[in-house]
């Protein structure tokens, strides 16, 4: 591939904005917002800098809330398991002396562990 502003010159490299290739005068590194070295990005000079740096920065705050997301999904997750499994076994061991009372407390307990695994299963979806 060559250089679309230059067809005599190779390409180093492709714009990530309009995906045409440049040679190393018309390429511009545009840093990377997402902290990981390597990410950084080629642009078409003075051309499309600005377009590939909003694009980084829109992506970047993309993976960061999805990241977000799915930690409050897991938080949730564990939240609704630990005090589930508590009315569980409470509930359970209730259930001789309280009847209904240790019944009752015993379905709370497993619709918690059902929600619980309804927010683990949602939570990996954003990773
Ligand atoms: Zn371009
Ligand atoms: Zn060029």
């Amino acid at each position: 591939m060559n250089c679309y502003y230059h067809p005599d010159r190779p390409a180093v490299g492709v714009c990530k904005h309009c995906q045409r290739g440049l040679c190393a005068e018309d390429a511009a590194l545009v840093p990377s917002t997402t902290l990981r070295p390597g990410d950084d990005s080629l642009a078409c000079k003075d051309r499309h800098e600005n377009e590939v740096r909003e694009m980084d920065q829109w992506m970047a705050r993309n993976i960061l809330q999805s990241k977000r997301i799915g930690s409050v999904y897991n938080r949730n997750a564990i939240f609704y398991f630990l005090v589930g499994a508590v009315f569980s076994i409470y509930g359970y061991s209730q259930l001789r002396f309280a009847g209904l009372q240790g019944l009752f407390l015993l379905i709370v307990g497993l619709f918690l562990l059902f929600a619980a695994g309804l927010n683990f299963f949602e939570g990996r979806k954003y990773k």
